[in-house]
């Protein structure tokens, strides 16, 4: 048997595989997901079969579906051969560095080979869209002619189509600022569909009780070959461009970026994008998509680099299928399948509620995953994911694992729509109560600083004028404080220094100075505004004032041998009552709340209020309505000071009552308690006379 058998069989096999799946991915169906490889096997299957012909060059085949760009296509619509070849990327798919590094050192030693001056050498990081090429002719600046990129020699005419789409100018407007509008100009760009559309349209479907689409690319896909411009405008098609050819070279600027920004200005659009000059700035662009990938409004799988300088472009020219001044640098999904056991909620630190599946620990690339997000109640929904599921999940680069399909589901009937998960109404944490909106995308904890999970909601609560009063603090500081683990709870954001604030984004030393002054200023503060600022469940600001005017300090709280009693005194302190004291047992009850604590009380300094005068000694007041001279809490900081007690309700313990405008019921009270009611003036006479 001929030894090289094996070889020829596995090419034989490798080009039919991807001649089928090239056919499968051109037909661009609309409903089902069309490739039944993933474009990463794919590039793998590419791959291998580039290997072979290298080491076994004697038998390629003449019409080898390397030479060719795509593939072959069944279409309709007219076919039109492209002017000048639309080529494709050559893809990397590796999540190092090295890709960058690779590419970096082949573009510097060619363009080292032709005395190219290395230091205008520029690279253009670019967001790879997730959609279909689409080639506009524009003649003498008026839209001629779109093109899809079919196999890359031809394709098909979707001029009327392209007529359909909003950010598509249909003319460009002469001007001095660019040639754009002279000659024969080419856009080349994507045609995406947004998540939030993609949503949208979905949610149509399942309005008028049609299939759902699985994917935005295949839907633009099919979208844009359909013989259809008004289902083109209805599916709200966006055209993103990446590159620009003009037949009159002198016509562009020697920057690709150049380019571009003038067809925004013209009215084009396209995504983020970095113009570095080495290899870590590329890489730099890559991690930093990667993490911002799940907030950006539409699907892209991964990031493009580009040689900026169009001069060394020409010097680096082309191989048959891929230019060689620029790659794809993909973005790895890697999937697996478990189980779920579980379905949790997360409550975030603003409040937010994201359901979580706990699954049977399984290995996605390498990181063993137990936990994927469920995103929302209707993502749950539409999915039809419950307890018990076969699921798939996904993990890509640091993004958290998502689930992305319940195979379970798939196999089941319409019959069982009951069967998917609910977001509870209660809160796990706190108990509040959970407000889900009515599109089921949002669901958040009403318990705000009640909540142990809203550590964003405490801090600011913390650093609130009323409570510490730390001004000059933004929510986004807290926020990235946070993010980075600077800080995780009060004392340490009480302990913050120039430095720590240095480590933020965007934070100057004059900002930071400014910051730790906020803090400094913050520290003198009263026992009850301090007791207050910890944020405990139903100790408002009131009630911390009762609080701190029935205990001799905050060591009756701090102690573990005083608490229980103390907060039984407070159990029947009125205004203060059974809730608050039982949460403030429970709160000093907790081993690190307690040291927290400590630790704030080494970084403040609590005015001792009530030591001025005992005047007040024994009595205890009340206060209701409105005061012209003095706001109510004046007047309960004076009885404090003065050694009074407060209460806010009447019995017959109150001392005196001090009305001002309005307080019916309190009023009402007193008489029935035959207690004396006094006004402002009246109270400030007693303050005075008393010794
Ligand atoms: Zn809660």
């Amino acid at each position: 048997m001929d030894e090289f058998q094996h070889i020829k069989d596995r090419i034989g096999a490798l080009e039919k595989t991807l001649l089928q799946h090239n056919d499968l991915y051109y037909a661009g169906e609309t409903t089902e997901d069309s490739r039944i490889i993933s474009d990463l096997q794919y590039d793998q299957l590419y791959r291998e079969l580039a290997d072979l012909y290298q080491r076994y060059p004697q038998f390629k085949y003449v019409d080898s579906i390397l030479n060719k760009v795509g593939g072959v296509r069944n279409s309709v619509l007219s076919k039109v051969k492209h002017s000048f070849p639309m080529l494709s990327l050559s893809t990397k798919t590796g999540q190092t560095i090295n890709e960058c590094v690779d590419f970096y050192n082949f573009v510097i030693n060619i363009a080292k080979s032709i005395h190219f001056d290395q230091d205008v050498i520029r690279f253009t990081g670019e967001l790879k869209y997730d959609g279909v090429s689409l080639r506009l002719k524009y003649v003498d600046g008026f839209l001629t002619q779109a093109i899809t990129r079919g196999d890359g020699s031809i394709g098909e005419d979707v001029t009327i189509n392209a007529f359909q789409i909003e950010n598509i100018p249909k003319i460009i407007n002469k001007s001095t600022d660019h040639g754009f509008a002279e000659g024969v100009v080419w856009v080349c760009g994507e045609c995406i569909i947004d998540n939030a559309t993609f949503e949208n349209i979905n949610d149509q479907q399942i309005k008028n009780n049609k299939p759902i689409f699985s994917n935005a690319r295949n839907l633009a896909a099919g979208t844009m070959r359909c013989g259809e411009p008004d289902l083109v405008k209805s599916r709200g098609i966006k055209f993103l461009i990446y590159d620009v050819v003009c037949e009159d070279k002198s016509k562009l600027s020697s920057s690709h970026v150049h380019n571009l920004l003038t067809l925004e200005k013209v009215g084009f659009s396209f995504g983020d994008f970095c113009l570095v000059s080495n290899a870590d700035g590329l890489y730099s662009f890559y991690k930093d998509v990667e993490k911002r990938r799940k907030q950006l409004p539409y699907e892209i799988d991964g990031v493009v680099y580009k040689v900026n300088n169009l001069e060394l472009r020409d010097h680096l020219g082309y191989t048959s299928r891929e230019p060689r001044w620029a790659i794809a640098h993909k973005y790895i999904p890697q999937t697996a399948t478990t189980t779920i056991t579980a379905i949790d909620i997360q409550v975030g630190r603003t409040g937010k509620i994201t359901p979580v599946a706990r699954l049977k620990p399984v290995s996605v690339g390498g990181v063993v995953v137990s936990n994927a997000t469920l995103n929302n109640q209707s993502y749950i929904r539409k999915k039809s994911i419950c307890v018990g599921d076969e699921v798939i999940i996904q993990r890509s680069g640091d993004v958290i694992p998502e689930v992305i399909e319940s195979i379970t589901a798939a196999a089941c009937s319409d019959s069982d729509s009951g069967r998917f998960w609910r977001m509870p109404r209660w809160c796990p944490l706190c108990s509040c109560e959970i407000v889900l909106s009515s599109d089921e995308k949002q669901a958040k904890c009403t318990g705000d600083i009640q909540c142990p999970g809203q550590i964003q909601r405490k801090l600011l609560h913390f650093c609130n004028r009323r409570a510490m009063n730390v001004v000059g603090i933004a929510e986004k500081i807290i926020e990235e404080l946070l993010d980075k683990q600077i800080i995780s709870n009060p004392a340490e954001l009480m302990a913050l220094t120039v430095s720590d604030f240095l480590k933020l984004r965007n934070v100057k030393e004059r900002s930071a100075k400014k910051m730790t002054e906020a803090i400094d200023s913050a520290r003198n503060t009263t026992a009850s505004n301090f007791l207050f600022a910890l944020g405990i469940p139903r100790v408002g600001e009131e009630i911390s004032r009762y609080v701190i005017s029935n205990i001799k300090d905050l060591d009756d709280l701090l102690s573990p041998e005083k608490l229980p009693h103390t907060c039984k005194l407070l159990h029947s302190v009125k205004g203060v009552g059974p809730i608050a004291a039982n949460n403030l047992q429970s709160y000093f009850s907790d081993k690190r709340n307690i040291e927290m604590v400590t630790r704030l009380l080494t970084l403040v300094n609590i005015q001792q209020q009530p030591i001025s005068s005992q005047k007040l000694s024994g009595m205890l007041f009340a206060i209701t309505g409105t005061f012209t001279n003095a706001t109510r809490d004046n007047i309960g900081d004076l009885i404090i000071k003065n050694g009074g007690k407060l209460t806010n309700s009447i019995s017959d313990k109150v001392t005196y009552l001090i009305a001002g405008v309005g307080g019916g019921i309190k009023r009402q009270h007193a008489l029935e308690f035959k207690i004396p009611v006094i006004t402002e003036e009246q109270f400030f006479k007693l303050l005075e006379n008393t010794k």
